[in-house]
Parts: C-alpha cells; structure tokens; sequence
C-alpha cells in the first residue's frame, strides 16, 4: 500500500516521511485513531515506504559507511551530510521494487502483524499467522474494516478475538531473528486493545528491542491498552477524515455521483468505514422507517409498536446499526438547527425538515437522553442482543423521555 493509496491525512503523511527522512522514528509507535480513519492502511503504508528499496537505498548511501541507521536513538542535529535534503526526497514508496511488490501482498518477510483471531477449534493456542491467508484478504478488501467486521471475517460469530500469550511468545521469537532482506524487522499490531494481561511479556522487547526493530502499534481506544505498553510507545495521533476526503473517496475509488458522495460523508462524520456501509444501504428509507417509529410511540400505541419492532427485527444487525445510526445524525442536525440557524445547515430539505420536527417533539435533554439510548443500543447490537427485547425496550424508553416534554401527538 502506498501513501497515495490512503485517503487523505496528509499531515499525518508528511509526519511520517518526515521521521523517515530525519532518522526520528521511535521503536515503539501507536498509531491512534477512531475506526474508519484510516489508521491501519496508514501503518502498512508507512512499513512500506521504510522498506521499499528505493527509499532505503538512498538513505544507506547517506548513513555509509557507519553512520546512524533509520532508528539512530540520537540524531545529530549538527551532522549536515545527514540533513533530510541531501538523504532523499521520496515521499512515497516507489510501488515497484521487489519490498513494494511483497508489500502488495503483505508477503515481506520483514513485516509482521499480529491481530485478534480466535481458536479454530476449543483447546486450540491460535496465533496471528494461523489465519495470514484471511488477512491478506480483508486487507485487500476492506481497509478501512473494524475488528468486528475482521471476527466475521474469520467466522468468530459470538466468540471474542484475541491476542494471546502464545502469539506474544511468537513475536518474540520472531523480532530476535535476523531480518531476512531489508535491514530492518517491523512488527504492526493492529487493536492492542485485545491483548490482555499477557502484552506484558512484551514490555521488554519494546523497551529494549533487537537493532532496527519497529513496533507499530494501530489502536482506537486508548483506555482499553495495557498502561505499561501505552507509556512505552510514542503516540502518532491519526485524526478523524474530513467530509471532503471521504466524498472525494466515494467519487473516485466507489464511483459515486458527487451529490450523494457528499451526503454520505456528512453523515460519515470522518468515518469511511461507516460511508461505504451508508453507500451500500443508500436506497434504505430510513426516514420513513423513523417516522413511523416516532409515530407509534407518540400517537399510535402499543399494538403499532409490537408491528414495528417486528418489521425492524428482521433488518439484520448491520441495518439495524444504520438506523439507528441515522437517527442519531438527524438528533444532532437538530440541535445544530437549533444553535446555529437553519442556514448554517448542510442538510437535503427532506431532512432539514425533519430535524426541525425533531426540535418540536424533543428539547436539547431529551435529544441528548435519547442520543445515548441509540449508543447504548448499538452496543448491545454488536453484541449480538436480541433485537425484538432490544428495539421494544428502546421503544419504552423513547417514550418515557420524550413524555416528559409536552409534544405534540403526531411528526
Ligand atoms: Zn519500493
């Protein structure tokens, strides 16, 4: 994967060319950014590029005969044959070395990765590379892919992914082996967050690691990462996409008209994950869906409830995700309507008619209560509720909070 081959984040980019560049790069690094950002293409683009042999070559020429490698812990600022000028100028893998072409295959055998995998069968000590072929797959398919979609991906159904102890005992015997080609040995880790206690036995090896040995690490929530490992490792802070590189994405890589495209990146909210699941539900009426939700609960009772939790459980959990999804997007349209004006509203008319309706059955609480119901539910979906308990109790509370607001019968 080339730099240009990830979506936007340039300044993240230019960061990493330019540790590359001045000889700056930590042995530990964590790459953090919520899911859809982008986090995972970047680390594999940025492993290339260190091992591409283009790039290396011209940095060899300006370490030899014994200067500084890549990870010199201790750049000379003073030493100007090193200046990043003279070293070299690629800001991107050269996509055609003999590195770069393992690297389209995630074949090099300098680069390693760990992830979450479950056992294929109970009683089984699973490692990362048990499932490598699978990897190579999702990577190639889904990029921007979670780990919930990755646990699919491999069948996990129910079952909880993780980095075991036994995978963490592979990857040390793995970074005390020699580097086979490029000089350097590079381990990325996507979702530390499924390590357990057991990523302790890997303190040491980050703290002190075998020369020109690189962790990345790819994380999203920073508070589920063993603090012992987090305060090990150099924080590389991957931002939230912006509407106009998503939109810009589904144009080219989705080929999507540019008015849609950007409908979907603003709902997206920085997240391309989510913009390629809204493309695929792009013809679902969600809005129709809400409404007669809303309607159920404020006008028409019990036995309109029961018929729409039965229509909604059937969606399947992805859907359902969506909905619910959506929903929350127009609750937060809402209450910029309300703060900011409807002129300073990037909506289609339908919806901004919509979140004024929202405005008239809900005050800013009670958006923000029901808010946290739809957070609260899209978590249990992932965990695989059942959707008829789950949506009919959603509906009770729906209800209880918007009667506390004198509302109107009907949206
Ligand atoms: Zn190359």
């Amino acid at each position: 994967m080339l730099f240009k081959n990830v979506i936007g984040q340039a300044d993240v980019k230019a960061h990493l060319v330019n540790m590359v560049q001045q000889d700056r790069i930590s042995h530990a690094l964590l790459f953090l950014g919520k899911e859809g950002c982008g986090a995972l293409p970047l680390a594999i683009a940025f492993a290339q590029y260190i091992v591409c042999e283009k790039v290396n070559r011209k940095t060899a020429n300006a370490a030899a005969p014994a200067g500084p490698s890549l990870f010199g812990e201790e750049p000379a600022p003073s030493d100007s044959s090193h200046s990043p000028l003279t070293t070299h100028h690629l800001l991107d893998s050269c996509g055609e070395c003999p590195s770069c072409q393992k690297m389209v295959q995630l074949m090099h055998p300098d680069i390693h990765f760990s992830y979450p995998v479950i056992p294929r069968k109970s009683g089984d000590k699973p490692l990362s590379s048990d499932y490598i072929s699978e990897w190579r797959e999702f990577i190639a398919k889904y990029p921007y892919g979670n780990s919930y979609d990755w646990l699919q991906f491999i069948g996990a159904e129910n079952k909880q992914g993780n980095i075991t102890a036994y995978e963490c005992n592979e990857i040390i015997r793995k970074l005390s082996l020699k580097s086979f080609e490029s000089g350097f040995k590079i381990l990325v880790m996507w979702m530390p967050e499924y390590l357990g206690n057991e990523g302790n036995k890997l303190l040491k090896l980050i703290e002190e690691p075998p020369p020109d040995t690189l962790f990345i690490l790819v994380a999203e929530n920073e508070s589920l990462i063993l603090q012992t490992i987090l305060s090990r490792t150099q924080l590389v802070k991957i931002p939230a996409l912006t509407h106009q590189d998503i939109s810009a994405a589904l144009v080219e890589k989705a080929k999507m008209a540019q008015d849609p495209a950007m409908q979907i990146a603003l709902i997206a909210e920085g997240n391309y994950r989510e913009a390629l699941q809204l493309m695929q539900h792009a013809d679902e009426d969600w809005q129709s869906l809400l409404r007669e939700w809303l309607n159920a609960i404020l006008k028409n009772g019990p036995i309109a409830q029961v018929k729409w939790v039965e229509e909604v459980s059937k969606l399947g959990r992805e859907k359902q995700k969506q909905f619910l999804r959506y929903f929350t997007h127009l609750l937060e349209q809402a209450i910029r309507l309300n703060a900011m004006g409807p002129a300073n509203l990037h909506l289609p008319e339908k919806e901004k008619d919509f979140a004024a309706r929202l405005n008239k059955i809900a005050a800013f609480l009670q958006q923000q209560a029901i808010i946290e119901e739809l957070d609260k539910a899209t978590y249990y979906i992932e965990r695989n509720a059942n959707p008829k308990m789950l949506f009919h109790a959603l509906t009770i509370k729906l209800y209880h909070i918007i009667a506390n607001k004198q509302a109107p019968a009907v949206i």
